[in-house]
């Protein structure tokens, strides 16, 4: 069986020996722990442990975990998936943060979702730093609009930048995208209206915190591998 408080607990270990190689306060940096295909027991023992930050993938799921958990109610749950416009409804009640904001359109259904719910919902704008090679996430030339698109939602809160680098990338390819994310949030004005960069996973998240993140999404260095081998 996984050790999924043990992980916990050496994860958190590396992330602020990782910090501490380059100055920061590993206070800055909450490790989100990617769920995804593990059940609601897997996160309940995370949570016992005193995980409190979660990251699904996909919205029924995590529609669906959440209200199997409704009973923890400080547990936060961090959308991290591809969100297509008509599965906004599923996420809008539970997300503390929406991670992947890719569209205008999607800002349009998020604020229409939020205001009906009468929530404030927190999001990053998710950026595709890397370009052609990978789908998801907006263009680096389009996040200048997008961010101000969340701004001006009067039910949406911008909280910051994340992105995903192409999955094969081994650490040090890797800290190129971070660096990139980076130096994008401090051309579209720094951590004062930015405060979050989300990035860097299992393989990579004390790269990641070397670069900056304060937002590190990992999965199986936690729950151990997913049961149906996905991403
Ligand atoms: C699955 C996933 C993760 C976690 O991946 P691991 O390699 O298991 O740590 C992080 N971010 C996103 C967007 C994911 O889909």
């Amino acid at each position: 069986m996984t050790d999924i408080k043990a992980n916990l607990k050496r994860i958190e270990e590396r992330i602020a020996e990782a910090a501490s190689r380059v100055g920061r306060d590993p206070a800055e940096i909450t490790l989100v722990a990617v769920s995804k295909f593990h059940g609601v027991d897997d996160v309940r023992a995370a949570y016992e442990a005193g995980q409190r930050d979660f990251g699904e993938n996909y919205a029924q799921h995590m529609r669906d975990k959440a209200d199997a958990l409704a009973e923890l109610p400080d547990i936060r749950w961090h959308f991290i998936g591809h969100l297509q416009r008509n599965k906004a409804k599923y996420v809008a009640p539970s997300a503390a943060l929406l991670e992947t904001v890719d569209s205008q359109k999607l800002v349009n259904e998020l604020e229409k979702q939020a205001k009906k719910l009468g929530r404030i919902l927190p999001c990053l704008v998710q950026v595709n730093v890397g370009g052609e090679e990978q789908k998801s996430g907006c263009d680096s030339s389009e996040a200048a609009a997008l961010v101000q698109a969340v701004e001006r939602a009067d039910n949406l809160r911008l909280e910051g930048l994340m992105t995903i680098p192409p999955w094969d990338l081994d650490p040090d390819q890797t800290r190129v995208y971070f660096r990139a994310l980076r130096a994008l949030r401090d051309e579209l004005g720094g951590p004062g209206r930015l405060p979050h960069l989300s990035m860097g996973m299992s393989h990579d998240f004390e790269e990641a915190v070397e670069e900056g993140a304060t937002l590190v999404r990992v999965g199986t260095a936690v729950f151990g591998p997913r049961p149906d081998a996905q991403q």
